[in-house]
């Protein structure tokens, strides 16, 4: 040991900088040819894009073009005997593939523009020849994509580095030996004797490597190192389970089609460490990438099928894919578990059994239910670390839903699903796990993410030498589904946490890419009636149920909701795909529920009408509406699930007392005033004798706030500056049959807003139609209705039910949840009295005092049309455009009413605002069915039926009911086709109970809040 003082922890760093820079040596270089093109080709197109012959610091492409490579050359004399590999950097990511086009490994340009706190995601080495004769040719071709991990390149898609190298394999073992003592300084404690034994050991390893650096001086360096690396812990408190990972935005800074490819990368990568690494366990979430892969890459995905078999690749999480869960529709929740769970069971045998969210920006209340209902044992995320207020308390938990539902979570302790596997991961694992007292276990999830690619050699190398190591929790890689069955034996001790899992932050994502919203919500909505009109048709007319089509349009449907997509953090591309997409499947839904509804009707007994119309009700229970049958308004009482047919001939127009001008809409419910701004100075709820409109406060202004924010983020205290608030130009009132209307202008620099006020006879819900023509930039329109309640809490509706949440701040919990998602509707009551904001495609609510208030649009700029962010743009340049600046179609509705929520009906009326009544026009025929009619009938109104559909299997149908109020009910469903047998069974349709049948009927004991499905046939 040297007299000297010992090297600090920097001169150490240098030293591994040296050792790095020696475990390659280059011996040639190589001929590099590409073909170009804007959009990938398949292998066996290789060569039909523009030629390019390329050297080192060329330029090959811009963002998102693809190239196939093609490097040449020979492995020199010099090789002989020796490990060759080549080197590889073509600033973009590259998937090589053998003489079939088959995938063998991803490589990555070793610069990423995002995020350095990966490490350099230098997978840019590919082994050629682990004993070399030298002489023998190269060809290697490898099929690129002029992006990086995050999308946006640096260096401007210019080849780095092609060359043949050496690879000395014991300076490499050094590299890592090295590497993982000097990262464990950074954890052990520096008085402890384990950090000072390691101290000298890298000192005395550094002394020798400066005084010469030959195999001698590596393979002596080595021996320095190893005993220290030897030490064995001893019996441990903690117990790391690691598994490898890749999480994959599905599409984000990058296109769709460019993560198929991200996914052949990082499979590829994976299944060629595996032939390295015996103990390599890698999990793959989101059966839609094994999908693609499937459909894609068949070779690949034959060899991921054997790997899953051998127990070394696990399928994770049972969602179709990591879908956001704040503006997911309740139905569409149940569907990615179901078809995720189907996918992993029919393809891989697997019956995987717990849920894997790692990156969605926050967890709606009835997700314990759907997941407990569904079978599910375990979730898992890691998000809530991101929160910007408040430390979410544990990590180890119960999470209790609306329902009472409890599920164990367990929130990653490292909170990253990116580990680099190194001491410092066990070391921050160990001292920021919350609940270490009451679990012995926690979880890992290591590689690199986001933009897919995985663990590269450098984690698995790390591990290697952590499965004991003297000083740190021992961490051994297993699949993540068996951590969580160790994990759960401890689970009785664990705290609660009941409700939403509120994320302290993107709250943004609420409204931002506001088309792609309303698309979700409207397909979602034109699902539910086709399934049921389906189910009906092929019951009582024979008209087969389209199980292929639906199949394939869930799933399309099912992506569109992946956390950067629906919540609107995906660059423009992606919406520009997803527009054309929506309205084609929108159409195709539109076009298979009229057939339905058309059959249907065909089947009615309507001789002797001169002009039959059919009406079909979607929603369960009965509605009476005014709607146009043919030339006329007709005020019309619909059955539940049913119809009912109607003479248009037979039209006597009654008169309506309604009045409609420029500063008054009124009917017999509500007298609605306006100012000479346009805004609502006030709304008499007529029956009730009451001023709805809190006095001397103005609502539906429409106010532009700034919002310098990005896709995910605006500041909370964008309130504290005065918005600039939309100048009316024109308003225009007029009566149709029993509507009473206002058509308002409003105009902002280069926007227009025009809105349709209306005000139906026998009605008490004020409509707003809007189409907008939005221009601003670093802006977000709110409206706000100031109303006449005073309560404490707000509710909001969820999948399957409503929350509650506080408005006021009195707390930093209460202050943080200023920006809260709902579904169809916000209500503000008190016990005698409330008023709700229905909508049809908006979810970003604030209720806070007496004022509810809804986002409608936001213009950001990043990661917008070009990618930019704002401090990539110099002062004075031209911005590359914002969000949102198109046309825009949206609706919202205030709904004053006596009661609370539940006695005012508002859940009904959320339904009915975005459910209209179908009118099917027909003929004089006879027919079987009577001019009334219904499919179920439910005998309380608490339990609503969201879901009528045909059973996956084929066999029989399947009813998806929810108590929506809160309440215990016992109800009665009545069939109008009887039913053989009817079964209870869980969200994946496995069998639970057979119920007893009376008659046509069923009787059920709904809790709060409770989901029941059940089959029938
Ligand atoms: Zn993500």
């Amino acid at each position: 040991m040297s007299d000297f003082l010992p090297y600090t922890v920097k001169d150490l760093e240098r030293s591994l900088s040296t050792i790095e820079r020696q475990i390659y040596s280059r011996i040639g270089d190589l001929e590099i040819t590409a073909w170009r093109t804007s959009e990938p080709v398949p292998f066996d197109q290789r060569c039909s894009g523009q030629e390019l012959h390329l050297r080192v610091g060329d330029k090959w492409g811009d963002l998102f073009d693809c190239a196939w490579f093609r490097f040449r050359g020979e492995i020199p004399g010099a090789a002989a005997g020796q490990p060759v590999v080549l080197l590889l950097d073509v600033n973009g990511e590259m998937c090589v593939v053998d003489d079939a086009g088959v995938p063998v490994r991803g490589l990555t340009t070793g610069t990423s523009v995002f995020d350095f706190s990966l490490g350099l995601p230098g997978k840019r080495v590919l082994p050629l020849s682990p004993d070399a004769r030298g002489g023998e040719p190269i060809e290697v071709w490898a099929d690129a994509g002029c992006n990086d991990l995050f999308g946006n390149l640096q260096g401007n898609g210019t080849v780095r580095e092609a060359s043949v190298a050496f690879c000395h394999a014991e300076t490499r073992g050094l590299y890592y030996d090295f590497e993982v003592l000097l990262d464990s300084l950074a954890v052990l404690p520096p008085l402890s004797a384990r950090y000072q034994e390691i101290l000298v050991a890298l000192n005395e390893t550094a002394s020798l490597i400066r005084g010469e650096f030959s195999a001698a001086t590596v393979r002596q360096a080595r021996a320095i190192l190893a005993p220290a690396l030897a030490k064995r812990g001893g019996d441990p408190s903690l117990r790391i389970s690691a598994i490898g990972h890749a999480h994959m935005d599905l599409g984000w800074l990058w296109p769709i089609r460019e993560t198929k490819r991200k996914g052949a990368r990082t499979f590829a990568t994976a299944l060629a460490n595996m032939e390295r690494y015996p103990d390599y366990v890698f999990a793959a979430s989101q059966p839609q990438l094994l999908q693609w892969m499937k459909e894609g890459y068949p070779e690949l995905y034959g060899r991921i099928k054997q790997r899953v078999a051998e127990g070394r690749l696990e399928p994770q999480g049972a969602l179709w894919v990591e879908c956001d869960t704040n503006l997911t529709g309740g139905e569409s929740l149940v569907r990615q578990l179901l078809h995720g769970h189907r996918f992993f069971r029919d393809e891989f045998g697997a019956d995987v059994r717990y849920v894997w969210l790692p990156d969605t920006f926050g967890y709606s209340a009835a997700l314990p239910q759907i997941l407990a209902r569904a079978g599910m044992k375990y979730f898992s995320t890691q998000k809530l670390s991101w929160s910007l207020i408040n430390t979410f308390p544990h990590q180890s938990f119960h999470w209790r839903g609306i329902d009472g539902s409890a599920i164990p979570v367990h929130m990653l302790p490292e909170e990253t699903y990116n580990s680099p596997a190194a001491p410092r991961s066990a070391g921050k694992i160990e001292a920021n796990y919350r609940d270490k007292g009451l679990s012995e276990h926690a979880l890992m999830v290591f590689g690199i993410g986001d933009g897919g690619g995985g663990p590269g050699e450098e984690h698995l190398e790390r591990l290697a030498r952590l499965q004991n190591f003297a000083g740190l929790c021992p961490v051994q890689q297993e699949p993540a589904a068996a951590f969580f069955e160790r994990w759960a034996a401890d689970a009785a001790r664990f705290a609660t946490w009941s409700g939403e899992l509120y994320l302290e932050r993107h709250e943004g994502t609420l409204t931002t890419h506001g088309r792609n919203k309303r698309a979700n919500r409207r397909i979602e909505q034109a699902l539910r009636e086709l399934e049921w009109l389906a189910a009906w048709a092929e019951m009582s007319c024979g008209v087969p149920y389209p199980s292929g089509r639906l199949d394939a349009i869930w799933k399309e449907v099912l992506l569109y909701q992946f956390h950067d997509i629906l919540p609107g953090s995906s660059i423009k591309r992606v919406y520009d795909e997803t527009t054309p997409r929506y309205e084609a499947l929108l159409a195709e839904v539109e076009t298979l529920a009229a057939g339905r509804g058309e059959a249907l009707a065909g089947h009615i007994d309507t001789a002797g009408l001169a002009r039959p119309v059919a009406i079909f009700n979607a929603l369960s229970w009965e509605r009476t509406e005014w709607l146009i049958v043919g030339d006329g308004w007709r005020r019309v009482a619909v059955p539940p699930l049913g119809y009912i047919v109607v003479d248009a001939a037979d039209v006597a127009e009654p008169t309506h007392e309604v009045h409609a001008a420029p500063d008054r809409l009124e009917n017999d419910r509500l007298c609605v005033r306006f100012g000479e701004d346009g805004a609502i100075v006030s709304v008499l709820d007529k029956p009730a004798g009451r001023e709805v409109i809190a006095s001397g406060e103005r609502a539906n202004r429409l106010a532009v706030y700034h919002d310098p924010g990005d896709a995910w983020d605006f500041p909370m205290d964008y309130a504290e500056s005065a918005p600039r608030i939309m100048q009316l130009v024109a308003a225009e009132a007029r009566v149709d049959g029993p509507r009473a209307l206002l058509t308002q202008t409003y105009r902002l620099g280069d926007s227009i807003v025009v809105q349709e006020i209306s005000l139906v006879a026998g009605s008490p819900v004020l409509a707003f139609a809007a189409r907008a023509t939005w221009r601003e930039r670093e802006a977000m329109l709110r409206v706000a209705f100031p109303v006449t309640v005073r309560a404490e809490e707000a509710a909001f509706e969820i999948q399957f039910g409503h929350v509650r949440r506080p408005t006021h701040r009195n707390t930093t919990w209460d202050l943080a949840r200023d920006e809260v998602a709902g579904q169809k509707w916000a209500d503000l009551s008190q016990r005698d009295y409330g008023v709700a904001l229905l909508n049809d495609c908006k979810y970003g609510h604030k209720v806070k005092g007496h004022t509810i208030d809804l986002n409608l649009i936001r213009s950001v700029p990043y990661p917008g049309p070009q990618l930019v962010r704002d401090q990539d743009v110099a002062p004075g340049e031209p911005h590359h455009g914002y969000t949102d600046q198109e046309e825009h179609v949206f609706s919202y509705a205030l709904y004053p009413h006596a009661g609370d929520l539940v006695a005012g009906d508002v859940i009904q009326a959320g339904y009915q605002f975005n459910v209209p009544l179908r009118t099917v026009e027909t003929v004089g025929h006879p027919g079987a069915a009577a001019s009334r009619g219904s499919l179920l009938q439910i005998d309380a109104r608490a339990v609503i039926v969201e879901t009528v559909k045909q059973a996956e299997d084929g066999q029989g149908w399947i009813a998806r009911l929810y108590e929506a109020t809160g309440s215990a009910v016992k109800c009665r469903v009545s069939f109008t086709v009887p039913p053989r047998e009817v079964s209870k069974v869980n969200l994946l349709e496995e069998p639970l109970a057979t119920l007893e049948l009376q008659g046509n009927t069923v009787e059920l004991a709904f809790q709060p809040f409770e989901i029941k499905t059940l089959r029938w046939q």
